[in-house]
């Protein structure tokens, strides 16, 4: 799948739509979800244009590799959430309901989450 530039992820970054910025630096943007699932929901988001997770393992370089997964980090340190827990979900393609085609992990956390699946 191509990338869609119109995504509201891609608004985001651009700055055309508003976001409750939790972290960000050169590599992520991570925000709460608008319609949270659970008491604590933010998504990170890399600022390269990745459709998903598996555009991303194949297509981004290994900087932006490291600096996802260190953003990911930074954000559950600035949420404070390294003791009591969360849990991480990349959606990834049709049959996940993935709705929005730009690369997000959701850090879902706050509570007891109940069924893992
Ligand atoms: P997914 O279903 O994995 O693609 O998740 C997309 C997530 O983006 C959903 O949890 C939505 O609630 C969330 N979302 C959609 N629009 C916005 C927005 N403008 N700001 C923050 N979160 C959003």
């Amino acid at each position: 799948m191509s990338y869609d530039i119109n995504n509201v992820f891609a608004k985001i970054l651009r700055k055309e739509i508003p976001n409750k910025t939790i972290y960000e630096d050169d590599f992520v943007l991570a925000f709460y979800d608008l319609y949270p699932k659970a008491k604590i929901h933010a998504l990170v988001i890399p600022k390269g244009q990745y459709v998903d997770f598996q555009d991303f393992i194949q297509h981004a370089p290994a900087n932006e590799k490291d600096g996802f997964f260190n953003g990911i980090l930074a954000t559950v340190r600035t949420l404070q959430l390294e003791e009591s827990g969360y849990r991480l979900v990349f959606n990834t393609g049709r049959d996940s309901g993935q709705e929005v085609p730009h690369l997000h992990a959701h850090i879902l956390a706050g509570q007891k989450l109940g069924d893992k699946l």
